[in-house]
């Protein structure tokens, strides 16, 4: 039998919110400032460029310390097209689970957070807890970038951070980045008799990623390699293909869209450079030999490195010690920590909820994992106690 959590209405509360990423996250930022404004602690916003998206950062404790950060993002993957027993966005008790788009991925973890805060301050704390919420995180990591540059205009940085995406609770310190790019390639139209007068915007795309694949092909044949991640190597997949308008015309225009997942210690702007001196040496000659005005264009971004922190790091012993954690582990999938890692604030993964029921119809997370949370942060309020 498992107890009602003491956070149960913070959930219900930020499930509330429909902050799918394309829509503003703006109601429920200002659902948690108003909170943290009548515990009598305020909030630092920064915002996406339409101001349509806001990121909040709140300190609480003495602010001239550096303290441990508690990140995560409030947008949420959409429920278009998926087939849900219950309303996705109204919190649903049923069987030991809470279920609601947001409950494993990731609006628990910052409900436990929020639902301590007077907790947090009713103690005289010796080291400050900061708040970390972003925007867009499931569309790229677009908001993290903004909170963590503003950290640099206020008194103190965070000592360590911990994101709380959903690990089970248990202590995560490596993934992989992931560097998304899309390659434009500008063809010259004709009639398909006439090849020959033409430049075929699509042949030239294939070309291009039939290297990307070698260069997959290679990361997976020669390495590097790394224990503890899956796959063991880096990897580059092209992910969406659009060109051309009709069998007799040569096509104009070819767009393709890939991505590079590189362990950490490898630098995916090795393969950039791969694919695009290939384009520029291999193919564009050829090209615009027949016209000047074909090329080869890439986009990059979005982007978010890797994740590598050290086991005797600082932020490692403190979660295993509030987690109950003996060990640790590494997580196929990306988050921010690797933007705070970047940034020089060492940073874990571990929340609750598993990733497994994360993005998909009914998702949930147990009464049991939210317990287990609530009893990572009555620790943690023991730590920044004594400490
Ligand atoms: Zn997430």
């Amino acid at each position: 039998m498992t107890t009602t959590p003491r956070s149960l209405d913070m959930i219900r509360r930020l499930v509330g919110f429909d902050t799918v990423s394309r829509n503003s996250n703006r109601a429920l930022i200002a659902f948690v400032q108003d909170y943290l404004a009548e515990l009598g602690v305020d909030s630092h916003l920064t915002f996406d460029d339409d101001a349509e998206k806001a990121n909040l950062y709140a300190t609480l404790g003495p602010g001239d310390r550096p303290g441990i950060c508690l990140a995560g993002h409030s947008d949420v993957v959409p429920v278009d097209g998926q087939d849900w027993d219950s309303d996705p966005f109204a919190l649903a008790e049923r069987d030991g689970r809470l279920y609601g788009r947001g409950t494993a991925d990731m609006k628990s973890f910052l409900a436990v957070a929020l639902a301590f805060a007077p907790e947090i301050l009713a103690r005289s704390l010796q080291t400050p807890v900061h708040l970390a919420i972003t925007y867009d995180e499931e569309v790229g990591c677009l908001g993290a970038p903004r909170l963590i540059e503003a950290l640099d205009a206020l008194p103190v940085r965070p000592a360590l951070c911990i994101v709380g995406e959903p690990t089970g609770m248990q202590v995560v310190t490596g993934h992989k980045g992931k560097l998304m790019v899309t390659g434009r390639v500008t063809g010259h139209e004709g009639h398909s008799a006439h090849i020959d007068k033409g430049v075929n915007a699509v042949e030239i795309a294939a070309e291009l990623i039939a290297r990307l694949r070698a260069i997959a092909r290679r990361y997976a044949a020669e390495g590097p390699f790394r224990e503890g991640y899956d796959p063991p190597y880096s990897t580059v997949h092209t992910g969406v293909v659009r060109g051309g308008t009709a069998l007799n015309i040569i096509p104009g225009e070819c767009v393709f869209e890939f991505e590079i997942r590189d362990l950490p210690g490898d630098d995916p702007a090795a393969v950039l450079a791969e694919i695009r001196q290939y384009g520029e040496q291999e193919l564009l000659p050829e090209m615009q030999a027949v016209s000047d005005r074909a090329g080869i264009a890439w986009e990059i971004g979005p982007r978010y490195p890797a994740l590598d922190t050290g086991d005797d790091s600082e932020v490692v012993r403190l979660a295993k010690r509030l987690a109950r954690a003996n060990d640790t582990g590494q997580v196929s999938f990306g988050t921010e920590a690797g933007l705070f890692h970047e940034a020089d604030i060492p940073t874990v993964v571990c929340g609750p909820g598993h990733i497994e029921q994360a993005h998909k119809p009914n998702e949930y997370i147990s009464l049991d994992q939210v317990a287990r949370c609530e009893d990572f942060m009555a620790r943690l309020i023991e730590h920044v106690c004594e400490n």
